[in-house]
């Protein structure tokens, strides 16, 4: 057998990667801890599921189609975007959900000694691929929870490429208004690219909150991510979209890889998007109403929470985080542990269905310590 000489074909970057180990899929874990039933509250997946238009179009999917190429660039559903926000198609780009064009905008805008800049606890993947592809990852401390402007600005250099802003922010729910975000804007002046990462912008209802998409015409450095996965709950259809302006997308297509997308995830969400107003609505009273109840039933266990915008809650834990996913799983609850990103002691629980609201306060109150 030839001798593999792995070290010498692999990148020092790639080596020195710490791989992200997804959850095992729920089945195995039931098994492995021993439950009947097991909520989900780990992904901020929306508990009402894909808006009915949606449902219709991926129970009737005709089997056939399997076997034929999709459209190569989601022609339909970027005619259909383009057309709701008031965009040219060709300003947007469609991708294996929003983490598939995280990758498209490394490739495209950097290059062996650049940087990306973002915040130190946020979303990790803009930090992982910046990382894997051989790009230092810059991070500014969140300063009350919340992306700091200044100290992003302070961390820019020449070699500076793209900025992300997780905006409202995954995990901390804190949000940049639109003045903010304008003089954001006004001190990069164009010299990098600032991602807008709005994956959550739908469950936001408040006047000051910026729409990234409406602000490219007056920005041609910016550009925005939106997904599928989160408020249309087709996180498992893998869809999610960039846009920016002409020449900025016109350079990102370049690192694109055709048919990423497939038929039924461009149809599903082109359905969607044709009757989400209802959809929306609900999600979104859902979201509050179970936003108020955990806040309560949290406020009388005493335990500090972090919350904003968004259709999460993060909270403080008496004991660590790492325990308590496990304690929690054998209850039946599967929440996101924080220590992975920085936050030692805190969880991140999605909003759910009142039943699995009501689920997780009784098992939290059977993991604290002292109680029973
Ligand atoms: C979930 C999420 C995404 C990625 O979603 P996809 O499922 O890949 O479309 C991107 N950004 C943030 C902040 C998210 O929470």
């Amino acid at each position: 057998m030839p001798a593999l000489d792995l070290h010498r074909l692999t990148p020092e970057f790639v080596r020195n990667f710490e791989p992200y180990i997804p959850s095992q899929p729920d089945p195995e874990l039931m098994r492995l801890y021993r439950i009947g039933h097991l909520h989900r509250l780990n992904n901020n997946e929306n508990p009402l599921g894909p808006p009915p238009l949606a449902r219709e179009v991926i129970a009737r999917f005709p089997p056939p189609r399997a076997g034929i190429y999709p459209s190569g660039d989601s022609w339909y559903l970027r005619q259909a975007l383009g057309r709701r926000f008031g965009l040219d198609p060709d300003q947007i780009l469609v991708g294996n959900g929003a983490n598939e064009v995280i990758t498209f905008v490394i490739k495209a805008f950097c290059q062996e000694g650049d940087n990306i800049v973002t915040a130190d606890r946020t979303f990790a993947v803009y930090e992982w691929v910046a990382k894997f592809s051989g790009f230092e990852a810059r991070l500014a401390p969140l300063k009350d929870f919340g992306f700091d402007d200044e100290a992003l600005l302070r961390l820019i250099d020449r070699r500076s490429k793209i900025i992300f802003i997780c905006n409202p922010n995954n995990p901390t729910g804190t949000w940049w208004d639109q003045e903010r975000l304008e003089r954001f804007l006004e001190a990069v002046d164009g010299q990098q690219i600032v991602v807008l990462d709005e994956a959550y912008c739908e469950f936001v209802d408040r006047p000051e909150f910026p729409d990234g998409l409406q602000m490219l015409a007056r920005h041609p450095n910016l550009v925005v991510f939106r997904t599928f996965s989160k408020m249309y709950a087709l996180a498992g259809l893998r869809v999610g979209y960039l846009a920016g302006s002409r020449e900025v997308v016109d350079t990102i297509r370049r690192t694109c890889v055709v048919y990423s997308v497939n038929a039924l995830a461009q149809e599903a969400a082109l359905a969607a998007l044709a009757d989400d107003a209802e959809h929306l609505a609900a999600t979104r009273a859902l979201v509050a109403r179970e936003k108020a109840y955990l806040l309560e039933e949290l406020g009388a266990l005493g335990l500090p929470v972090q919350h904003g915008e968004g259709c999460f809650m993060m909270i403080r834990l008496p004991l660590s985080d790492t325990m308590a996913y496990r304690r929690l799983m054998q209850r039946g609850i599967m929440i996101r542990s924080m220590t992975g990103f920085r936050f030692p002691n805190w969880i991140r629980v999605s909003i759910g269905s009142h039943l699995a609201m009501e689920a997780f306060i009784a098992a939290l109150r059977g993991i604290l310590p002292g109680r029973s």
